[in-house]
């Protein structure tokens, strides 16, 4: 058993019991290392209700996070499949995931077999960061299509690709934020030189900003600064890499870059089409904000993850 700092289990309260007569509700679960959140979604991506408990990351043996999926997963309504986005490594066919960061209990953890003894429902598991595409695809700007890009950007860089109407996750593929972009860049936390990472994350650009003694740092305070502009040109860069190879068309932006507003949206894409204008029968790129909360994102991912497996 654990010892030490042990955080009480904490239950956020749902707001509202879905409707008995609402038609079918998807059950999705966030598993991230110290917290496990949970909610019911209808077929609009509308959150129904929602859970949340904490555990012990370092520290937590199996029975912590038993305990913990087993609070959250008291769904009012039951649920007609659950998709958990999990950080970390994941074994999606077999639905266990591999190993996380820091949280030695969840290596090797069966997390759909234990969710699925407490929900009786099909359990489905992703990468967190895959699953991001397919919010989009069911519950955003990308609903409908079959092919498209889901961009993360800010402190975490990544990009999800949807390519006919499959979520592209080779075995041992990466999101794409240490390709390499160019040939003697910044050495990154990989150990590599010029990966994607180094020039087009919140940390490059809040480095930058104290180099050229600027008193502003974040996206929103630069709004409209030159500065900006070459970001916005740094996150073209990994995003026309993947134009040139996939041509998706559109690429839907989370996180900071939301915080850009038009301009900053309009020179990503304004690069996009620069770059791919010699492609005459591929859809000229397009790149969109969600608006969508943050925080719901990996929900409406493992919503989406149970759509696209019924
Ligand atoms: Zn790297």
């Amino acid at each position: 058993m654990s010892t030490g700092e042990r955080p009480a289990l904490r239950l956020v309260p749902a707001p509202a019991t879905p409707p008995a007569d609402a038609g079918p509700v998807l059950g999705a679960v966030e598993l991230l290392p110290g917290r496990v959140r949970a909610a019911l979604l209808d077929l609009s991506g509308t959150v129904l209700w929602r859970a949340e408990a904490a555990y012990p990351r370092g520290t937590a043996d199996r029975a912590d996070v038993d305990t913990a999926l087993a609070e959250v997963a008291r769904f009012p309504t039951p649920p007609a499949g659950v998709g958990v986005a999990a950080a970390g490594l994941v074994d999606a066919e077999a639905g266990v995931i591999i190993e996380v960061n820091e949280v030695p209990a969840l290596h090797g953890y069966p997390v759909a077999e234990v969710l699925g003894r407490l929900v009786h429902a099909p359990v489905h598991i992703e990468h967190r960061a895959r699953l991001q595409v397919l919010g989009d695809r069911w519950f955003g700007p990308g609903r409908g299509r079959t092919t498209f890009a889901s961009v993360s950007t800010g402190e975490v860089l990544g990009v999800g690709l949807l390519y006919d109407g499959e979520v592209l996750a080779p075995p041992g593929g990466r999101s794409g934020a240490h390709m390499t972009v160019a040939a003697s860049g910044r050495r990154c936390t990989c150990g590599a030189r010029g990966c994607w990472k180094t020039v087009a994350t919140t940390p490059w650009l809040r480095a930058e900003a104290e180099r050229r003694g600027l008193g502003a740092s974040t996206v929103r305070e630069l709004a409209g600064h030159p500065l900006l502009d070459e970001y916005a040109g740094n996150i073209a860069l990994g995003l026309v890499n993947i134009q040139q190879l996939f041509a998706p068309g559109l690429f839907v932006l989370h996180g900071e870059a939301a915080e850009g507003g038009e301009r900053f949206r309009a020179r990503i894409e304004q690069r996009l089409r620069e770059d791919s204008s010699w492609a005459r029968t591929a859809e000229p790129p397009r790149v969109v904000v969600n608006e969508g909360p943050a925080d719901d994102v990996a929900l409406l991912g493992g919503a989406g993850l149970v759509l696209s497996r019924r």
